[in-house]
Formats: structure tokens, C-alpha cells, sequence
């Protein structure tokens, strides 16, 4: 490895962790699955996430990918 590739490789932006906090059991999943999502006054609503196992103790809601539609 030369200098030039040490430095590019040092510089490179670190990628984003994956995954998110279980709303249940407060631990952090990397396969999390959306389980509600949560519209707020101001700014981008909050969307929380369930790790596999308790995504399926919890109630379907709705998501960002849910979009109600006038007909
Ligand atoms: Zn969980």
C-alpha cells in the first residue's frame, strides 16, 4: 500500500451503522422491521422498529410506506 492509498483509505467516509433499536426489548437488532410510524407536528415523523422476534408480538401499523390515498 502506498501513502497516497493509506490516506484515500483513511479518508473514506465510515459507512452508517445498520440496524436500530428493538421498541420492545431496547436492544439493537440489524434486521430491524417497522412497526409504527409516528407523524409529528413539525419535522419528519419517527419511525420504530422491532427486532424479528418481537416484530411479530407487535400490531401491524402503519409506515412510511403506507400512504393513504383520496380515491
Ligand atoms: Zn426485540
Amino acid at each position: 500500500m502506498t501513502a497516497a492509498e493509506f490516506i484515500a483509505a483513511m479518508t473514506e467516509p465510515v459507512p452508517a451503522p445498520r440496524g436500530a433499536v428493538c421498541v420492545r426489548c431496547r436492544t439493537w437488532t440489524y434486521a430491524p422491521v417497522p412497526v409504527r410510524h409516528i407523524e409529528r407536528q413539525s419535522g419528519p415523523g419517527v419511525t420504530l422498529y422491532a427486532c424479528p422476534t418481537h416484530a411479530v408480538d407487535l400490531w401491524a401499523g402503519p409506515t412510511p410506506g403506507d400512504e393513504l390515498r383520496a380515491p
